[in-house]
């Protein structure tokens, strides 16, 4: 028997804890345990970025890596295919890319990817603006 309040022990017959007056119960409830703290898991990481263009997907992973943001790509089998030339023209009916980062990098990957389109958007209104 043991008492739910200080978790003491008594042998069976016993109904009350002599310290707290508590009603004493056959087994104690789980202590729940306090998460394990630890480097975070490769499945810890989030997805900042669906690309469905092999050349943002190209220029973004440069710009992570001299961040020095760990990243994961996923999907890139097939992106590479259309890299090296296996599959010619558009890549329109390729799935998008997923760019994962860990949780601690998000903000700066987040930054790198709207820096990059930013540009992206700059470059292409400026010719849009000559027709
Ligand atoms: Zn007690």
């Amino acid at each position: 028997m043991f008492c739910p309040k200080c978790r003491g022990e008594y042998v069976p017959g016993i109904a009350f804890c002599k310290r707290c007056k508590a009603e004493l119960v056959n087994e104690l409830p789980e202590i729940p345990q306090p998460p394990k703290l630890g480097p975070p898991a490769f499945a810890e990481m989030v997805p900042v970025a669906e690309l469905t263009n092999q050349f943002d997907v190209a220029m973004i992973r440069g710009a992570m890596e001299g961040a020095g943001i760990d990243f994961n790509i996923r999907n890139e089998d097939l992106q590479s295919l259309i890299g090296a030339g296996f599959i010619g023209g558009t890549n329109a009916a390729v799935g998008p890319v997923y760019i994962d980062v860990r949780e601690t990098d998000v903000t700066a990957a987040q930054q790198i990817i709207q820096e990059y389109f930013d540009r992206q958007k700059d470059s292409s209104e400026q010719t849009e603006k000559s027709g």
